[in-house]
């Protein structure tokens, strides 16, 4: 057994979060790690703390269990952290973090500052979900775990394409199918479907894009304004990012979103040349050599002028000029 399963068997009350604004992967991991608790041990209580589930991993076992408020007071034996970089990202799950007794990180951001008792980071791997299979027993894990599993995989890799798929990542999912997780589902209906307005506002945001710095760079800003015309959030601006990445001839995509107002969410994707991870950290941010984010406050112009100016230095750099 290794010392994070043994850190689990040992506590009575244990807190499960992810970061902010959970992804596909932050909340299959929360959910594989707390299926697997309460198949595999008799803890007194077991809490997983989440922002907000989409409706459209409701078919993940165990995922009306999830807590989305805060209020409570409570201190944990145990505070384990999915998929979540640092502690400002934990949002209002800090709280449990820092009075929790005992502390686990389990993550692959390469920006992972290392914030608690034990840290398992694997920047090399695709997901917090493939990590986590790493560290659980296979021999007990079931559809519930697997299914989990599985969804952050398909939604880190962008269902294995990006190049953060390795073999593991592959041999792991294969492994997951054998549990009967019905893989064309996951697919479609968590990660492709999109609902009506989400469209629309990838329409927008596509008709709106700017090419810069010689083609090499897409933008696309979303303001406030637009959020509210639609009556949207920044939750139905997922998979806007990678439609602008597969632009012919692009290095960057960057998607800059305005949360409130002058306050603006920055994605930014890189094909190959540039280390989107640099950048997104400099500006207090992290993520992936490949997809990384911040938050900046300003006007959008200068929003983007900044991240550009930086965007270019670095392909300046690898054309060595
Ligand atoms: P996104 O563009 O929000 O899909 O994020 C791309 C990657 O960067 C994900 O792995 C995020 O966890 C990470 N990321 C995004 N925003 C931030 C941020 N403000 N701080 C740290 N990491 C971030
Ligand atoms: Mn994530
Ligand atoms: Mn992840």
């Amino acid at each position: 057994m290794n010392d994070i399963l043994k850190k689990i068997s040992g506590a009575k009350r244990i807190a499960i979060a992810g970061h902010v604004r959970p992804d596909g992967d932050c909340i299959g991991s929360c959910m594989a790690m707390y299926n697997y608790i309460l198949n595999n041990y008799h803890i007194g209580i077991v809490n997983v703390f989440l922002e907000f589930v989409p409706e459209k991993f409701s078919y993940i076992d165990h995922v009306e269990d999830v807590i989305t408020d805060y209020s409570c007071e409570a201190d944990y034996d145990l505070f384990i952290s999915l998929d979540c970089g640092d502690t400002e990202r934990l949002g209002q799950a800090y709280k449990y973090f820092e009075a929790a007794k005992d502390t686990i990180n389990i993550d692959h951001h390469i920006s992972n500052t290392k914030f608690a008792a034990i840290n398992h980071v694997e920047p090399e791997s695709s997901s917090t979900c493939e990590t986590l299979y790493g560290l659980l027993d296979e021999k007990k894990l079931d559809l519930s775990v697997a299914t989990a599993l599985y969804t952050g995989i398909v939604h880190d890799t962008g269902v294995f394409k990006h190049s953060n798929t390795g073999k593991r990542t592959m041999e792991i999912a294969g492994s997951l199918l054998e549990y009967g997780v019905n893989n064309s589902a996951i697919i479609d209906e968590s990660f492709y479907q999109k609902t009506y307005l989400q469209n629309q506002l990838l329409g927008r945001c596509l008709i709106e894009s700017m090419l810069v710095l010689d083609g090499k760079c897409i933008v696309s800003v979303i303001r406030k304004e637009m959020l509210d015309f639609y009556g949207a959030t920044s939750k139905d601006t997922d998979g806007i990012i990678d439609q602008l990445r597969v632009t012919s001839g692009v290095e960057v995509a960057m998607l800059v979103i305005e949360n409130d107002y002058q306050v603006y969410k920055v994605s930014m994707r890189s094909n190959d040349l540039v280390d989107v991870s640099k950048i997104a950290v400099y500006f207090g941010g992290g993520g992936h050599i490949k997809a990384a984010g911040c938050t900046i406050c300003g006007t959008a112009h200068d929003v983007m002028n900044n991240i550009l100016k930086l965007v270019d230095a670095q392909l300046r750099e690898h054309h060595g000029c």
